[in-house]
C-alpha cells in the first residue's frame, strides 16, 4: 500500500541498525541532497598525498541529488522480493516458533559458525524471524549476517532495499551492497530495475574500500573465511564480517543496560564481547605470547606499533 507521495517501509526486510528506524514511510516527493566521496582534484593523480589541505588521503567529498524516481523503486523492489519469497519452499524448513531468546539466538549463531552452503530456502524463515524479532538489536544483526551465506537474487534485492532506504534518509551505506559476495552475479538486477546507483563498483573499490584508515582489535572479527587470527584487518572484515564489538553492543542495547561510568563501560562491553566470542567457540587470545601482525597497507606508511611502543616505556 502507497500513496503518491509516501512510502511505507516493509521493516521486515531491514535489518540492524535501520531495524532502530523510527520512522515509518519515505517521502517520494522531495530530492535529497547526499555527500559521496570523490577523488580530490587538487592531488589528482597522487593518491595518498597527506600534503594537500583540501582533503584527507586523496578522497574529499562532492553532493549528489538523489531524485525521487529513485526512492519509489522501493515499491518495485518490494514486490519482486514479495513474489520472490513465495517461490521459496519454506515447508523445508520447521518454522520456529521459539519463544526464547536464548534459543533463538543459539540457532543464528549456528548458523553462523558452521557457514556450511546455507540452503536458500532458509531465506523465508529468516525473513519471517525478523519480522517477528526486529525490536532486537542482535537478533537482527544476526540475520543480517546469516543472509550474506546465501547465494540468491532476494539477498541481493534485500540489499539494494536497504541502500535505497538509507539514500533516503540521506545516508550512504553501499558496503554491505557492494562486499556481498555474489554481487556481480545479481549486478544485472540494478540496470533491469532502471536503477542508476550514486556510486559505482569501481568508485567504490577505489574511493571506499582501500582506505587503511580503521584498524581494529582483531578480537572482534570473526572471518568468513574462517582464517582466524585474521591476517590482514581491513575496513572489509571491519564493515561486513560478523563483528563481536558489534555484537555486545547490541546485546547491551537489548537489555537496556547503561553505564554511568565510560571506563566501567569500556570495560564491561570487553568482557561482554569475549563472553561472545566464548558463544562462538573462539577461545580468548592470550595478547602477550600472540604477536599481533600489524596489516600490511599498500602505500608508505609507518605503523606504529602501539604494544611494542608501551613494552620499551616499560623496560
Ligand atoms: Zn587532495
Amino acid at each position: 500500500m502507497y500513496s503518491i507521495n509516501n512510502y511505507t517501509i516493509n521493516k521486515s526486510l531491514i535489518f540492524y541498525p535501520l531495524n532502530g528506524l523510527e520512522q515509518h514511510t519515505i517521502s517520494l516527493k522531495n530530492n535529497r541532497l547526499i555527500a559521496v566521496n570523490k577523488e580530490c582534484e587538487i592531488c589528482k593523480g597522487d593518491i595518498y598525498a597527506y600534503e594537500c589541505g583540501q582533503c584527507s588521503a586523496g578522497i574529499g567529498e562532492k553532493f549528489l541529488t538523489i531524485m525521487p524516481l529513485t526512492f519509489r523503486k522501493l515499491i518495485l523492489i518490494e514486490n519482486n522480493i514479495l513474489d520472490e519469497l513465495k517461490l521459496l519452499d519454506d515447508k523445508k524448513y520447521k518454522f520456529l516458533d521459539k519463544k526464547n531468546l536464548n534459543d533463538l539466538i543459539k540457532y543464528l549463531q549456528n548458523i553462523l559458525i558452521k557457514r556450511k552452503k546455507v540452503d536458500y530456502n532458509l531465506l523465508a524463515q529468516l525473513i519471517d524471524l525478523n519480522k517477528k524479532w526486529y525490536k532486537c538489536n542482535e537478533i537482527s544483526y544476526y540475520i543480517s549476517k546469516c543472509i550474506n551465506l546465501i547465494d540468491h537474487k532476494l539477498v541481493f534485492l534485500l540489499k539494494l532495499y536497504e541502500l535505497i532506504v538509507n539514500l533516503a534518509l540521506s545516508n550512504v551505506c553501499p558496503r554491505n551492497f557492494y562486499y556481498y559476495d555474489f554481487y556481480k552475479k545479481y549486478e544485472f538486477l540494478t540496470k533491469e530495475f532502471q536503477i542508476s546507483l550514486p556510486i559505482s563498483l569501481n568508485e567504490f573499490k577505489k574511493l571506499y574500500e582501500n582506505i587503511p584508515d580503521y584498524v581494529g582489535s582483531f578480537l572482534n572479527f570473526y572471518s568468513g573465511k574462517k582464517s582466524y587470527p585474521l591476517k590482514i584487518i581491513s575496513a572489509k572484515n571491519y564493515y561486513y564480517d560478523l563483528n563481536f564489538e558489534t555484537i555486545a553492543e547490541c546485546r547491551s542495547m537489548d537489555s537496556k543496560i547503561s553505564y554511568l561510568n565510560t571506563k566501567i563501560e569500556i570495560k564491561l562491553t570487553r568482557n561482554l564481547r569475549d563472553k561472545i566470542r566464548a558463544e562462538f567457540g573462539l577461545k580468548k587470545i592470550n595478547l602477550k605470547k600472540e604477536k599481533i601482525k600489524i596489516p600490511k597497507l599498500e602505500i608508505n606508511l609507518n605503523v606504529i606499533d602501539l604494544n611494542e611502543r608501551r613494552n620499551n616505556v616499560q623496560k
